[in-house]
């Protein structure tokens, strides 16, 4: 049985640096009229009320979106208006989850599948998608559903993998099934998500990238600390492949300006590589 709820942590500064990647991406896949597929292997709630208890008994949001000023942020404007829209009165309430913010750069002509395992997730992400059509909302395990809708008709797609990581074989597992999902579907986008908690993990999870066979993988990582076997997740990471062209420049100036202002004096640090070449 699950037991992650994404309400405790949202808006914290890994979601920050998911959510500026994955913005990064859709706004480069709207630059063209063809359509898209987004599919959300790990959508979570959708929409997060930073004032209800969860979210408060943490304040990880403080850490993150709580930091940033968009006013001094205009390379984030795509983010921040996506923030927006879910906050309309103004002040920063309501924090959007990966499905709405992909939702937020929808057209007509593109489409969604979100994959949410937790029954009552899965309640709230149908409410906060309801009035979306182009958005189909699955109950299922995404790890079991996702070849199946590969290639998608529309041959573009950006595959967003965002697990919770409760069990130790979810890393193999997510590796096994993006390499399965790349052979069907060589030209998506994947981005991967993942939290260091124990860096020998993360060590083994690169070289499995490293070595798949599979080109054109970047990976960029934001902690607030360095690496520690004693405090929990103390950084995390996305690993991308086949990212828009422009991805990884941007990300290598935004980086630094992220690390400045999340510092609270403990080592905070970013890491923007090139794991396979295109
Ligand atoms: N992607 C979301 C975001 O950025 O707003 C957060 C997702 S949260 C980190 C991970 C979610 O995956 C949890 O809500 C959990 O219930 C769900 N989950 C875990 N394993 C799953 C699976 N095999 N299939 C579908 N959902 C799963």
């Amino acid at each position: 049985m699950l037991s992650y709820r994404h309400s405790f942590h949202a808006g914290n500064f890994a979601d920050l640096l998911k959510h500026i990647v994955l913005t990064e991406i859709l706004e480069h896949l709207i630059k063209k009229d063809k359509p898209f597929d987004y599919i959300d292997t790990h959508a979570g709630a959708g929409l997060y009320d930073l004032r209800s208890d969860k979210a408060e008994k943490l304040g990880e949001y403080s850490n993150g979106i709580g930091k940033l000023k968009p006013q001094e942020w205009p390379s984030l404007a795509s983010y921040f208006s996506a923030i927006r829209s879910c906050n309309p009165a103004g002040n920063l309430r309501f924090y959007p989850g990966s499905p709405l913010i992909a939702s937020h750069f929808m057209r007509p002509q593109d489409r969604a599948t979100l994959y949410e395992l937790h029954p009552s997730d899965y309640k709230l992400l149908s409410q906060s998608t309801r009035d979306n059509r182009q958005i189909r909302v699955l109950n299922q395990d995404s790890l079991e559903g996702l070849l199946s809708l590969l290639p998608p008709a529309s041959r573009r797609a950006l595959v967003l993998m965002d697990p919770s990581y409760e069990i130790k074989s979810d890393y193999d597992q997510v590796f096994k099934i993006l390499k399965s999902a790349h052979r069907k579907f060589a030209t998506g986008t994947y981005a991967l998500w993942y939290p260091v908690v124990d860096r020998h993990r993360i060590r083994k999870l690169e070289k499995l990238f490293i070595s798949s066979g599979i080109r054109n993988i970047q990976r960029f990582e934001l902690g607030l600390e360095p690496d520690s076997a004693e405090r929990g997740m103390t950084s995390s990471g996305m690993i991308v492949i086949n990212p828009p062209w422009t991805l990884f420049e941007q990300m290598k100036t935004l980086l630094p300006r992220l690390v400045e202002a999340l510092d609270e004096g403990k080592g905070a640090f970013y890491s923007c590589d090139i794991l396979v070449p295109e």
